[in-house]
Parts: structure tokens; C-alpha cells; sequence
């Protein structure tokens, strides 16, 4: 079923989104036992994604291909010793504390942390994020930092029906991403199982996928 699932999603795709840049799938893998992980990966993905820092401690040794590891939970700054020097691109960077943290610790270990500046775009209490409007001021504070390099944004559009307005929230994620864009940015991280398309179409080049990869999760493994 992963197989069958990731080489229907590989054909569906399109390789490049409607600003020519290549689109990439990464797998949302939280949950998912290292054998369903890897078994994804021997199907041809490339990019899995972590949302828990324990998890990904764990599973790291059990993970076979050597895929590029992902963070896209939320990150309690004290879990960051995990992820440090193993994870490819931060996309959960949702507020200043814990870029002060990771920006800390990359420079101690002297590296240069990548990231991505998660934005809550439907202004959802529940969700984690900069909001629209700080975004500017969120740019410049983390860009400053030595540890860090900002290469996007992140976002999770809300779940909704409505189209029309999924659309309208998508394309000010890209406009925002274009705005800020001084020419080290490579990733706008947007699009799920249920909104990738819309996401891609509205110029999203990297898309999260749990569901569509590995079915409905079981949360009470
Ligand atoms: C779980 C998760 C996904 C994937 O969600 P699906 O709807 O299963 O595709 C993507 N992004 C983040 C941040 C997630 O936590």
C-alpha cells in the first residue's frame, strides 16, 4: 500500500510548480513505525519529516537510506540537542525564543543551522507561528542570528472547504515569501494531504504528506 501509494503521489506531483521551481515531497512520518519509514524510502522518498524530537531520536539509527531529515513539530528548545547537526531544514521556526536557542547551539557546535519561518496565515489560536503581520520584523530578528539561515517560510493553511479562500490564504503565503525573498530563500513549505494541489498550484514547492503516503494515522501506538 505505501509503495503503490508513493509511486501514484510520485506520477501525480508535478515536478515543477507554477514558478518553475522543482517540487519536493517530503514524508510526514510521526507516528509511523521505522519499518512503514523505511519501507516509504525503498519506494523512492528522498525527505521524511519529524514531528517529535523524541521520535526522531529514537527511529534516527532505524532509518535506512539515508534520506533528509526534516523537522516540522513543534520544538521545545530543550528537545533541540536531538535534532542538532542531523536535521537538513527547520520548518517549524515559530518564535523568537526558540531561533535565541537553536541559533545557541548551532553556533556552539559551529554550525549553520537552515530554517524556515513558520507563519500562522489563518491567525488560528491553536496554531503555532508568526503572525502575517510580524513576519517583517520576525525576518530581520532571525536573520541576524550567525547559527541560523533563514531559507523560507512554513505554513498549514486551516482546514476548510472553502476554496476560494484556502486560495486567497495560499497566495498571500507566496506573495509574503516572495516579499522577503533576498535570494537565499529555496523553500516555501505548504501543503498537506488534503490541500497539496491547491497549495502547489498557488506556488508551494515543498508538500508534507502523511496521510496520502501511509494511510490514516494510529495515534495509540
Ligand atoms: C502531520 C503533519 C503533516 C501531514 O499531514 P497529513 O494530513 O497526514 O498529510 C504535515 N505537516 C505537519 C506539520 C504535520 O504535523
Amino acid at each position: 500500500m505505501i509503495e503503490e501509494n508513493v509511486r501514484k503521489l510520485f506520477g501525480e506531483i508535478p515536478e515543477k510548480n507554477a514558478y518553475g521551481e522543482k517540487v519536493t515531497l517530503v514524508a510526514a512520518v510521526k507516528t509511523q513505525t521505522p519499518e512503514n519509514i523505511n519501507r516509504a524510502i525503498a519506494a523512492g522518498i528522498t525527505d521524511i519529516g519529524d514531528n517529535h524530537a523524541q521520535e526522531f531520536r529514537d527511529n534516527y539509527p532505524l532509518i535506512c537510506g539515508n534520506p533528509k531529515r526534516h523537522f516540522i513539530g513543534r520544538l521545545q528548545t530543550n528537545k533541540v540537542k536531538y535534532l542538532l547537526g542531523r536535521t537538513y531544514l527547520y520548518h517549524s521556526i515559530d518564535r523568537l525564543e526558540l531561533a535565541e536557542q537553536l541559533n545557541a547551539k548551532s553556533l556552539a557546535a559551529n554550525i549553520v543551522s537552515d530554517v524556515l519561518l513558520e507563519v500562522n496565515i489563518g491567525g488560528e489560536s491553536a496554531k503555532g507561528g508568526f503572525e502575517y503581520g510580524e513576519l517583517p520584523r520576525a525576518y530581520a530578528a532571525v536573520k541576524a542570528f550567525d547559527g541560523l539561515k533563514i531559507k523560507g517560510l512554513m505554513a498549514m493553511l486551516p482546514e476548510s472547504d472553502d476554496e476560494k479562500k484556502l486560495r486567497e490564504l495560499a497566495l498571500k503565503m507566496r506573495a509574503a515569501y516572495d516579499g522577503l525573498n533576498d535570494g537565499g530563500f529555496s523553500f516555501l513549505s505548504m501543503g498537506m494531504s488534503g490541500d497539496w494541489r491547491l497549495c502547489v498550484d498557488c506556488g508551494s514547492n515543498m508538500i508534507r504528506l502523511g496521510t496520502a503516503i501511509f494511510g490514516a494515522r494510529n495515534y495509540n501506538r
